[in-house]
């Protein structure tokens, strides 16, 4: 059944209809959900509220004509992994929804991906608007993490060491492919598109970090643009192994060029990076083994005086970059543009 424009209350109801059915409009925080002017939530004094609203336009975050069901996952995903970074645990989302069209086709495959991931981490919708326009996903994620217990990006010191969560790169990789910048086999782009169309927020991991970590923060644009916003943060210089980042089998497979552009600054990665001090690497390990790889990536190293935060960069063998490469992979890659 095809819905007729103007009818944009009914999509909100349709979203609503989702909500309820999934059992999960309210839960011990959110005591109404869907369904008043307003949402009432109810704050446990010992927590603080987190909250974090990514947009997503076509054409500059995601192609036209994109599959709704990755989109309904992403859009919400993206949200979810700043809730991960602070090591927040996710307490509802709001949706603001602006539709070309009332498509209800598009709504239903928009929906399954959304509430799938929803449901995973029992993080109800709990209001919103729809409208019509040109296609934009604006989500706002509300969590909560113990009163003190955030892991925030200012909390890097001297000689902590820094680690970077899963594999860097393949959604770069695969959005390349797509627009035609390199090539890639069939079977290798087959297994880095789940990466760029349906990124896992690290929420456990992140939960995981509370008390190990010094500072955190989700690497959606690239790790050595983001590890930047760290070091800002922090007042502290840093040193990274940029042959140590991890990558998948696909991009191992690549010229170090390309590896290592992916790597360091392909974006939405969704792979949280933080510090911890090097007395908290056995902790570490244990919970790369028990949960998902953590890669110790470098060091947070002494502040320059009065200057801007330093990255240094070296390769395998400990090397410094030369002042060309290192250029290279300072410079973050394009972000994803329209055309
Ligand atoms: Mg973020």
């Amino acid at each position: 059944m095809e819905a007729k424009l103007g009818e944009f209350d009914l999509i909100w109801r349709f979203f609503k209809a989702g909500s309820e059915s999934m059992a999960q409009n309210q839960t011990d925080q959110v005591l109404l959900g869907i369904g008043d002017d307003c949402a009432l939530l109810q704050p446990d004094p010992a927590q603080s509220l987190a909250v974090t609203s990514d947009m997503l336009v076509e054409g500059r975050h995601f192609f036209a004509n994109a599959n709704p069901e990755w989109l309904g996952h992403k859009a919400l995903a993206v949200n979810l992994s700043d809730l991960a970074a602070m090591g927040a645990r996710p307490v509802g989302f709001t949706l603001a929804l602006a539709l070309p069209h009332a498509d209800s086709s598009w709504l239903t495959q928009f929906s399954q991906g959304l509430f799938r991931l929803a449901q995973q981490w029992q993080c109800p919708l709990i209001g919103g608007d729809t409208t019509q326009g040109p296609l934009t996903i604006c989500i706002t994620a509300l969590g909560h993490v113990p009163t003190g217990a955030a892991i925030k990006r200012s909390g890097a010191k001297v000689g902590d060491d820094i680690w970077v969560s899963g594999r860097l790169g393949d959604a770069r990789l695969a959005l390349g492919a797509l627009r035609s910048e390199w090539l890639l086999d069939h079977s290798s782009l087959e297994a880095v598109l789940p990466r760029m169309h349906e990124p896992e927020p690290r929420i456990t991991l992140g939960m995981q970090l509370r008390g190990i970590a010094s500072s955190a923060l989700d690497v959606s644009d690239g790790l050595l643009g983001d590890l930047r916003h760290i070091l800002k943060a922090s007042q502290v210089n840093a040193e990274v192994l940029i042959d140590q980042l991890p990558i998948s089998r696909m991009l191992a497979e690549q010229t170090e060029h390309l590896r290592r552009q992916c790597a360091a600054n392909g974006g939405d990665d969704y792979e949280l990076c933080f510090t911890a001090p090097s007395s908290k690497r056995m902790e570490l390990e244990a919970l790369s083994t028990a949960l998902l790889p953590l890669t110790r990536i470098g060091s947070i190293t002494s502040p320059t005086n009065g200057a801007e935060p330093t990255l240094i960069l070296r390769d395998a063998n400990g090397n410094l970059l030369t002042a060309a490469d290192s250029m290279l992979l300072t410079q973050s890659f394009d972000h994803f543009k329209s055309n």
